[in-house]
């Protein structure tokens, strides 16, 4: 009976990991607010209209539950103040898209807090502290509709004109009028399918839309031609300004321009500094960087 037990518990284990990697790929936040390891509290706090942005992981230590003998995160401590843009690097496994993945509270950690504008998201419900993050995922999702639809997500009640600024913003526009039906095209499976740095520039028109105070940006690693990489460098550039950042960041031309630069190694902060200070110091920064961070790709 135990053996049996364990195997149900081995299935549904899988399931689950199965589930998550077709979520993995879609990491729409408003999408994944189905996704159910966690439970909203029964009385929950609230924030003001606009949050501040201040981030903060409070001695986090977090297990995924299907790898319960790998800590993916180990007593971090890590304070993002409002309006501040964070590189986090470091090797394949570290740890740096959990930091993300526990900011949308998609799990819990294990012990430790983590914080938005001093509140532990526990407090909260999901889609209220949610609503004051975007996130532009590694690969981002398009779903079958049209180009306009597809931007104006970030921001149901958004006018064409917006959206039409938006994509302006994020490089998107010029590709976009390039299609046939223009904003009118469908995209998805049986539309027109796009390359990978044109989705991540949709996605920045998302983000752009939704103009939430907190930016989670995790870096596409997939190689863009030089002038999508100089389009969506400066797409993220403008949207990063006056909002609290955090960038996966797998380009260095990214992570020289933060404000602070966090390695990660085995789920821990090994150093942190500026760009400078960490070339200086030698190490693993230092390694990667003379590698342009592509190393991991
Ligand atoms: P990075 O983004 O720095 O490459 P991750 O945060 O994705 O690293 O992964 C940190 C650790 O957690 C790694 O050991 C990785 O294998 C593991 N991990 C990541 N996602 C999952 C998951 N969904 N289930 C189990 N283990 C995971
Ligand atoms: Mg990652």
């Amino acid at each position: 009976a135990i053996m049996v037990a364990g195997a149900v518990g081995a299935l549904s284990e899988i399931w689950s990991e199965l589930q998550r990697a077709a979520g993995a790929t879609e990491r729409l936040i408003e999408l994944l607010e189905t996704e159910d390891q966690v439970n909203d509290p029964i009385a929950p706090k609230t924030f003001g209209a606009r949050a501040r942005g201040d981030i903060r992981f409070n001695d986090v230590t977090f297990h995924y539950p299907s790898r319960p003998d790998t800590a993916a995160l180990k007593d971090l401590q890590l304070d993002v103040k409002s309006g501040e843009t964070v590189a986090l690097v470091g090797p394949s496994g570290a740890g740096k898209s959990t930091i993300l993945q526990l900011l949308l509270r998609f799990y819990d950690p294990d012990q430790g807090q983590v914080m938005l504008d001093g509140f532990d998201l526990t407090e909260m419900t999901r889609a209220d502290f949610r609503q004051h993050i975007a996130l532009v995922a590694q690969d981002p999702v398009i779903f079958a509709g049209s180009a306009m639809d597809n931007i104006r997500f970030g921001r149901p009640g958004a006018s064409d004109q917006d959206v039409v600024d938006a994509a302006k913003a994020a490089a998107a526009h010029d590709f976009l009028m390039a299609l046939p039906e223009q904003y009118n095209s469908e995209l998805g499976e049986r539309g027109v399918m796009l390359s990978g740095g044109q989705k991540q520039r949709i996605a920045i028109a998302r983000a752009i839309l939704r103009d939430a105070p907190v930016l989670l940006l995790d870096e596409a690693t997939s190689a863009l031609d030089a002038e999508s990489e100089r389009a969506v460098q400066g797409a993220i550039d403008d949207l990063a300004k006056d909002r609290t950042t955090l960038i996966v960041a797998h380009r260095l031309a990214t992570v020289k321009k933060a404000d602070r630069i966090v390695v990660f190694e085995e789920g821990g902060i090994v150093a942190q500094g500026t760009h400078e200070e960490l070339v200086k110091e030698g190490g693993l920064y230092a390694r990667l960087a003379k590698l342009q961070f592509t190393a991991e790709v």
